[in-house]
């Protein structure tokens, strides 16, 4: 079908705007706006039929006459996003099926080839029309907001992109959980168990450094992901633990990280230390939660009917280097799979001796049971400290002393 023939077909269909007339031809020629195209068509259709040119009058049966409201929906998003530091942002359009429909049966019924689809000339003119506004840029791939325009509702919907930082933290007391554990028996929602928090411990690491940070950036919400996680009742000490925090919907986003790092070891002082190291990426975090660090953890052992030093230091010279089977530790085996584990004790050697107790210094392949790898946990572990001694030895204070993150980062 040829283009006028095309043109004839779609005025039939019913009054159109320039626009949509000319989105439907939206990939012919450079340098035209839809509306100019649209117009051109109407008036080559009327000179070559030779009737009457006549303008639009509306409304348009496809948008019911959407794009002279263009400058109040730019209007719109520039006030929904007043007072969310930006420099860049995106408009995105949802648009009513109805309208959808009505232009894809177009596109079907003449076979159209090079059409533009009506959201994407919203979402351009919309954004041309804010960047006027705000000065702001628009970007395509990593916008820093997205604005999106409802157009059914009469509605901005705003979406702020995350912003990561890394770090390492430290964990300086015992008993704090490494992020928010809901409560178990009522899930989160407050009980009187919880004593109406929904959690199970009243802070985390992620909270403790999270609430400076979701002040800082106003913020929604902070999430901590760590390299890995001790125990609850394990610190963490000497270098720290590699993290990435997500800032999720910062209303600010030129934060001073070494000001913030200040605030944070200022608020938790003597429960966690941070050393924020720089911005991060989403990226950043998959590689933090895939990488198998060793880690070096510092225990302290109690054996049943107590040990000479020679006696331990035998048994560990069997499990360095050793590869250990460990099923879930019976601990754990409630909330996870029973499996069988493979990790090697890297290194293992005695660090001190103290009222009938000895530290040992542990370096293990991440994942590797440290406590279950002393006690044997029932014939769970094999080989075990325990095991190898025959009778029952256990971790009475674990302390994780280092973590291997990656030296250099690109
Ligand atoms: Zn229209
Ligand atoms: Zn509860």
């Amino acid at each position: 079908m040829e283009l006028e023939e095309q043109v004839g077909k779609i005025l039939a269909y019913g009054e159109i705007c320039d626009h949509c007339l000319g989105r439907f031809f939206g990939k012919r020629s450079h340098g035209l706006t839809n509306a100019e195209r649209g117009n051109g068509l109407r008036v080559a259709h009327a000179l070559r039929e030779n009737i009457p040119y006549r303008p639009h009058e509306g409304p348009c049966w496809i948008c019911h006459d959407l794009f002279p409201g263009i400058g109040a929906w730019a209007e719109r998003v520039a006030g929904a996003l007043e007072g969310i530091e930006h420099a860049t942002f995106l408009i995105g359009t949802r648009v009513p099926p109805l309208m959808a429909e009505s232009e894809e049966l177009v596109w079907s019924d003449l076979g159209l080839e090079g059409p533009e689809p009506l959201k994407s000339e919203v979402n351009r003119e919309v954004g041309k029309a804010v960047a006027a506004i705000t000065g702001k840029a628009a970007d395509l791939s990593r916008p820093e907001v997205v604005a999106i325009l409802d157009l059914a509702g009469c509605t901005v919907e705003v979406e702020i992109s995350p912003l990561f930082f890394r770090g390492r933290y430290r964990k300086l007391e015992r008993g704090i959980p490494q992020t928010r554990w809901p409560c178990r028996a009522c899930h989160g929602a407050g009980c009187e168990r919880c004593g109406f928090t929904g959690k199970m411990y009243a802070d985390s690491v992620e909270e403790l450094i999270g609430r400076t940070a979701v002040e800082e950036f106003r913020a929604g919400d902070a999430i901590l992901h760590g390299a890995g996680r001790e125990d609850i009742d394990a610190r963490m000490l000497g270098t720290g633990r590699p993290f990435v925090m997500e800032l999720v919907s910062p209303r600010r986003r030129t934060v001073d990280l070494g000001a913030l790092e200040e605030a944070v070891n200022r608020s938790a002082a003597g429960r966690v230390g941070v050393t924020i190291e720089g911005w991060s990426t989403r990226r950043e975090v998959e590689t933090l939660k895939s990488e198998k660090a060793h880690k070096k953890y510092r225990i302290s052992v109690e054996v049943e009917g107590g040990i000479a030093r020679n006696e331990l230091e035998e048994a560990l010279d069997r499990l360095r280097g050793a590869v250990v089977f460990q099923r879930t530790p019976a601990r754990v085996v409630h909330r996870r799979a029973d499996r069988i584990r493979e990790r090697r004790v890297v290194d293992a050697r005695v660090a001190g001796q103290e009222d009938g107790r000895f530290f040992l210094d542990v370096v293990g392949e991440a994942g590797l049971y440290v406590k279950e790898l002393v006690s044997g946990d029932g014939g769970r572990t094999r080989p075990s400290l325990a095991g190898i001694l025959g009778r029952p030895a256990r971790v009475i204070g674990l302390d994780v002393l280092e973590v291997e993150g990656r030296k250099e980062r690109e």
